[in-house]
């Protein structure tokens, strides 16, 4: 089953054609209306005319997600903010967060992307869709949901938490269809059976789970549990929001990247060399049609591996592999993005903190759990009525990191110097031991 099979399933070579014709396109306007992309190009003396082949990508520079923080919040924006109909933002605070902007038509492609995923899931009008990825400023929720209406299946806007009413829900609407994290939808089977509900008795036959790093053993673990079949999405906010691969109901292994829409190079993360296709690498995506973000040459952080072998689908669009790892430091916790740095950038405006501190991430049940431990400063830990201010402390940390973050973690203050230093390294300051 195909959303726009005309598209779906274009022959190659008139793909790579598609490809060249609207990279010229994307290259001229980013040129002429982003004042970034205008340095960033004539630094690198390179023209956006003198692009003539998908050979000749490679000359231009990557764009990285420091480039956004930089023109945070609309500097990269290609057109006026009359024609913004949506804005969606990533967790931090001013500088450290990252901004995305829609036009009417850029909600309608994301719409169509994501009824083509939701399609190639077999999905149709006669399905309930119980969707609990996040709405808000975070692009999961909104980004399905569009989709879904798209297809004219019923959609729940369920969004995240409420564990307990998600599961009532799924008991008595009876939805077809789940999408979440791949942890939650562990969490809430758990959740269930601690109700005394077996998550096989209900109507589910689909679920569509992304937005964090998963292995074949935890999809294998939910197909099992839940008695469904658990296709794999990808996205990032940045390029679009989910919706820019998706795991097709036939083929199962891997996800097709929508090639019409977007680029996909594989690097290396160290050198920026561009790998062959099918070699392990960092995905770098430009996109082709977006009218309010354009992004070139975006280096996702995101390891994994492309696969050219035509699928039995009939898609002729490329897949990627599941995602394998980062080449950054950025956590997904909870299907949140988190960076260290932001997590500096706040302990640094609380007074009374040294600037160590250590991150432990682990897995409580299926769901991550985080400790964070930081140093207080000698002065308050000798003086009187030192325990109160420790109090204080801990609570405006746990506070900002759920406001600013959207991460709530446990809060341990300790005494200076306590905490391993050794290298200084991110691999001393985080401590990861989740396995996937
Ligand atoms: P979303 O989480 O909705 O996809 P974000 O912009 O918040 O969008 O996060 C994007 C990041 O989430 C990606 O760069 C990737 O690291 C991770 N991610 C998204 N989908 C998947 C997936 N299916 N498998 C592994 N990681 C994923
Ligand atoms: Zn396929």
């Amino acid at each position: 089953m195909f959303y726009n099979e005309e598209f779906e399933t274009l022959p190659r070579e008139a793909i790579k054609a598609l490809q060249v014709k609207r990279l010229q396109q994307v290259l001229q306007r980013v040129y002429h209306t982003v004042g970034y992309y205008k340095k960033a190009f004539d630094a690198a003396k390179i023209q956006p005319d003198e692009i003539k082949s998908l050979a000749d990508l490679h000359k231009l520079p990557f764009t990285t997600r420091q480039a956004l923080r930089d023109n945070y919040p609309f500097g990269l924006f290609a057109v006026p903010m009359s024609s913004i109909v949506r804005l969606h933002a990533s967790s931090g605070t001013s500088g450290r967060s990252t901004v995305f902007g829609y036009t009417k038509h850029d909600v309608e492609t994301w719409t169509d992307l994501m009824a083509r995923c939701l399609v190639a899931a077999g999905l149709t009008k006669n399905d309930i869709i119980h969707n609990a990825f996040g709405y808000g400023l975070f692009t999961g929720g909104l980004g399905l949901h569009y989709g879904a209406e798209k297809i004219g299946a019923s959609v729940i806007p369920m969004s995240g938490g409420n564990t307990k009413r998600q599961i009532m829900i799924l008991q008595d609407f009876g939805p077809t269809t789940i999408c979440c994290t791949p942890s939650y939808a562990l969490h809430l089977a758990e959740q269930a059976k601690a109700m005394g509900i077996d998550v096989k008795s209900l109507k589910l036959r689909v679920g569509i789970f992304g937005a964090e790093p998963w292995s074949k053993a935890m999809s294998d673990e939910i197909e099992k549990i839940y008695g469904i079949t658990a296709l794999d999405i990808f996205g990032l906010s940045e390029v679009m929001g989910p919706g820019i691969a998706m795991e097709c109901l036939e083929g199962r292994n891997g996800m097709h990247i929508f090639e019409d829409h977007f680029i996909v190079e594989t690097i290396d993360p160290q050198t920026g060399k561009v790998l062959p296709e099918g070699s392990e690498g960092e995905l770098v995506f430009t996109t082709l049609t977006k009218e309010a973000f354009p992004l070139i040459r975006y280096r996702s952080g995101d390891v994994s591996r492309l696969i050219t072998e035509p699928c039995r689908c009939g898609r002729s669009h490329i897949k990627m592999e599941r995602v394998l790892r980062r080449s950054d430091d950025m956590l997904i916790i909870r299907g949140v993005n988190v960076f260290p740095s932001q997590i500096e950038a706040i302990l640094v405006d609380i007074e009374g903190l040294e600037s160590h501190y250590q991150l432990i991430v682990d897995k409580a049940g299926a769901l991550d759990s985080l400790e964070l431990h930081v140093e207080v400063s000698e002065k308050i830990f000798s003086e009187s009525g030192g325990v109160k201010e420790l109090q204080n402390i801990e609570k405006r940390i746990v506070k900002d990191m759920k406001d600013y973050l959207g991460i709530s973690p446990r809060v341990k203050l300790v005494e200076p110097n306590v905490l391993q230093r050794s290298g200084g390294g991110v691999g001393t300051k985080v401590i990861d031991k989740r396995r996937i």
